[in-house]
């Protein structure tokens, strides 16, 4: 079975076939780094990872460009800095370089591409400029604004008509706009706030910072060009940015943006979407205190990325309860999978619009057959469970290290070190026949939550 996509534009599920086998192109947009990401905030990060991952499998490497873009300059970016007497540029730094090591706990590929906003403001200009030519954009009051009105096609994304648009609480009222729908290319910037010098031909008065939207139009021309394969996101993006981002790169090429698109479900906390606004928001740096990265990862994956995933104690529990599973059976034996392809209904499962609890599903089968038999037959088995794992992003830790991680809210007071300190004393303890100093070693371990096993090949440990 080829790989078929939901695509939101035909709101239909289909046969995912590139313009150029060699260059298949994908845009994701990424994170405004000012703050600590929650969890939802990487549910597309993690979902379009598979996809990443899937078409690199299908492709080869070397064929997939995938740029996801850092916004690093924003509003929200600009008060920050102000809240805490600090320059952009080093928060932006800070958050991205803490979202990227979020990203590779969870085992997400770093994208071929990490655009900056800021490094884009000329192509950013140069689009508006062709916009302006064209009529298809404004100048009023020092802003730049685009004109929906000559785009027939807008709202066809989100399938919105204007009146369902305008009343939607995104769209912002401003005298100055034509219509209300129209949005920002470019604004002014106030005292105090980064600006960039526009074109003289614009004849605005001072400097201005680029609308958020054409932001992603400028690098994904930059990066990818003018018609890229598959454009992704969370599903509160298709209106107003992704609508947007359409009818200005549309407007200027005269040519479509993505041929297809993906829109993720919500992380919800029950009945609510996870957000910073509500407050019920899990941060990753915390989660990460706790849980292996590759639990929030199997947890995230849990549902299709169309659906809603509800994030419960009772997911991670249960995430690491599966991995567990899994992981105890390659500490039975090393396995080597080389050239191993990964099952073919795992992949089936994968190609049906990335049903990842399908492909999960066939793991849970695959693990049984393999605890089920012996011999060469299991080790061909868990040669092909574990190559359609690390496919997913999943089995590629130590199996031995990976017991040995803190999880859940137990509070352990060990290091790592220290415990292997300790094991090493009552190595030499019994050595030295001293059982009463070795049974208390134990005992102090077993207290703090270690459990340790002696065997022919010496004595090894994990967390309980
Ligand atoms: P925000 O910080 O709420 O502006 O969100 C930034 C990005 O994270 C957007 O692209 C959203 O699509 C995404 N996002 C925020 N909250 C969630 C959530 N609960 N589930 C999935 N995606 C989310
Ligand atoms: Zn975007």
């Amino acid at each position: 079975m080829p790989l078929f996509l939901h695509n939101t534009l035909t709101r239909k599920k289909q046969e995912f076939i590139p313009a150029d086998v060699n260059r298949i192109t994908l845009y994701v947009c990424g994170p405004t780094v000012y703050n600590h990401a929650h969890i939802g905030n990487f549910r597309a990060a993690v979902a379009f990872d598979v996809l990443f991952r899937l078409l690199r499998y299908y492709y080869g490497e070397q064929a997939v460009v995938y740029a996801r873009n850092f916004t690093d300059i924003e509003d929200k970016i600009i008060r920050a800095a102000q809240e805490n007497g600090k320059e952009i540029d080093e928060i932006t730094t800070k958050y991205a370089k803490i979202y990227n090591s979020e990203s590779a706990a969870l085992k997400i590929l770093p994208p071929t591409l990490e655009p900056l906003a800021t490094e884009h403001v000329a192509e950013m200009q140069s689009i508006i400029s062709t916009l302006l030519e064209k009529n298809a954009a404004y100048i009023a009051e020092e802003h730049v604004l685009f004109d929906t009105n000559q785009f027939s096609n807008y709202g066809a994304l989100s399938n919105l008509n204007m009146d369902d648009m305008i009343a939607g609480a995104r769209v912002e009222i401003a005298p100055y706009k034509r219509n209300p729908a129209d949005f920002v290319l470019w604004k002014p910037s106030a005292a105090g706030e980064p600006g960039w010098q526009p074109p003289t031909k614009w004849q605005l008065s001072g400097n201005g910072r680029p609308g958020w939207h054409i932001e992603c139009s400028a690098m994904i021309e930059k990066t990818l060009g003018t018609t890229i394969d598959i454009h992704a996101g969370g599903q509160d993006l298709r209106f107003p940015h992704h609508e947007n981002e359409i009818a200005q790169s549309a407007c200027a090429h005269d040519a479509p943006l993505s041929r297809v698109w993906l829109h993720n479900g919500f992380l919800q906390m029950g009945k609510d979407k996870m957000s910073k606004s509500v407050g019920n928001v899990a941060l990753v740096c915390d989660l990460l205190e706790q849980w292996p990265g590759e639990v929030l990862r199997w947890a995230l994956l849990s549902a299709q990325y169309r659906q809603p995933v509800e994030w419960t104690d009772a997911l991670l529990e249960q995430s690491k309860t599966q991995l567990d599973r899994f992981y105890r059976l390659f500490t039975e034996q090393n396995i080597n999978i080389d050239s191993q392809k990964p099952d073919s209904e795992f992949l089936n499962a994968l190609n049906d619009d990335m049903n990842t609890p399908g492909a999960m599903a066939v793991l849970h089968g695959l693990r049984d057959r393999a605890t089920r038999q012996t011999g060469t037959k299991k080790i061909e088995t868990l040669r092909t469970l574990k190559a359609s794992g690390i496919l997913l992003g999943f089995f590629d830790a130590d199996p031995e290290e990976w017991f040995k991680q803190k999880t859940g809210t137990a509070s352990f007071n060990l290091t790592d070190t220290q415990i292997d300190i300790l094991i090493e004393e009552r190595v030499t303890a019994k050595t030295q026949k001293n059982y009463a100093r070795a049974d208390e070693i134990r005992d102090q371990l077993n207290a703090d939550g270690v459990i340790i096993e002696d065997s022919a090949n010496g004595t090894t440990w994990r967390r309980k």
